[in-house]
């Protein structure tokens, strides 16, 4: 296997801002080898890439192939082999099979809610890019016996969001772990549809959302369907959408949409898919978008449906929104 330069277009994938470290696309010790598990790490301080980039006294950088800053960024620091894990008990963990992801931590601090979310999103993608399950990924703790990383971090509720995350769906609400206050840290809005809602033939739907897991947001304007900043944020959000009581092969769209502050005026919906009903007449789709928002506009997400046929969005519906101070 050779240098891993795809590690940043997959890291993009989770939908957190991604820093290219320069030189990573050749940096490493030699080439990666294979690539059979994934190791979490957390890095025992802070502000510390250059650890991982560069290494420290009695061994030699890089120390892993990413870096995971507190706020949820991710850094590409290495595409070849990294020192993160010998001697393993692992096979499928060792150096040359596998890549390592430090996770900027001292070693006590709580883990952010975004942090821990990009972390398991990272993991996904990674496992869905190199084919492995997500039993293949593993905290440093558990496949060398003289570490304690990632700290205070259950591998196994880590592993099943790991697992939920790479079958589309989001992740188990209130599941995500502690949330620290921290300008750095964004606000986590989710929101459940609450109860199934009827989008007409030839019409359109702005989810209403019933339910909202974090009860720190604003509210979602009157009609309870707008995601409202209030301040200029940027938006990074994950819808799940099931839809049922449409016939095989028949369209729909679905769309993260900006409108005025207001409502009234529809100012654009660059995140929009089309898709189709799968043989039982459903759609289970996830909707991914990214958005400046600000006090002079709101978010809706929408389902259009050109169809003859009305079509029913099911109350478990759901979406996420992390909001980042700009
Ligand atoms: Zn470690």
């Amino acid at each position: 296997m050779p240098y891993l330069t795809q590690l940043a277009a997959v890291a993009r994938r989770t939908g957190y801002p991604v820093t290219e470290c320069p030189g990573w696309k050749t940096r490493g010790h030699g080439p990666q080898p294979a690539v059979q598990g994934v190791v979490c790490h957390h890095t025992a301080g802070w502000n510390d890439m250059h650890v991982v980039r560069d290494g420290r006294p009695g061994l030699e950088g890089p120390l892993s192939q990413i870096w995971l800053r507190r706020d949820g960024r991710i850094f590409i620091v290495a595409a070849g082999r990294c020192w993160h894990n010998a001697p393993s008990t692992s096979v499928y963990h060792q150096n040359s099979s596998s890549i390592g992801i430090e996770a900027e931590n001292n070693g006590s601090a709580p883990w952010p809610e975004a942090q821990l979310d990009s972390y398991q999103r990272l993991c996904a993608e990674l496992c869905k890019e190199f084919g492995l399950t997500a039993a293949r990924v593993k905290g440093h703790k558990e496949v060398n016996r003289q570490k304690v990383d990632p700290h205070s971090i259950s591998m196994d509720g880590f592993r099943a969001q790991v697992a939920r995350l790479m079958t589309g769906a989001g992740p188990i609400p209130g599941k995500a772990g502690p949330h620290e206050e921290d300008d750095d840290v964004p606000e986590i809005v989710s929101l459940g549809a609450g109860q199934d809602q009827d989008v007409p033939a030839g019409g359109e739907l702005a989810v209403r959302w019933h339910t909202e897991y974090t009860d720190d947001a604003d509210d979602h304007g009157a009609e309870g369907v707008a995601v409202l900043a209030d301040g200029t944020r940027w938006a990074m959000c994950d819808a799940l959408v099931k839809l049922g009581g449409l016939e095989p092969g028949d369209e729909v769209d679905l769309a993260w949409t900006r409108y005025s502050r207001d409502g009234k005026e529809l100012l654009d919906d660059p995140w929009r898919l089309t898709v189709h009903a799968d043989p039982d007449g459903r759609v289970e789709q996830s909707v991914p978008g990214q958005f400046g928002l600000g006090k002079d506009n709101q978010l809706r997400l929408r389902v259009i449906n050109p169809g003859t046929r009305p079509a029913k969005l099911e109350k478990v519906t759901m979406a996420k929104v992390a909001l980042f101070r700009r």
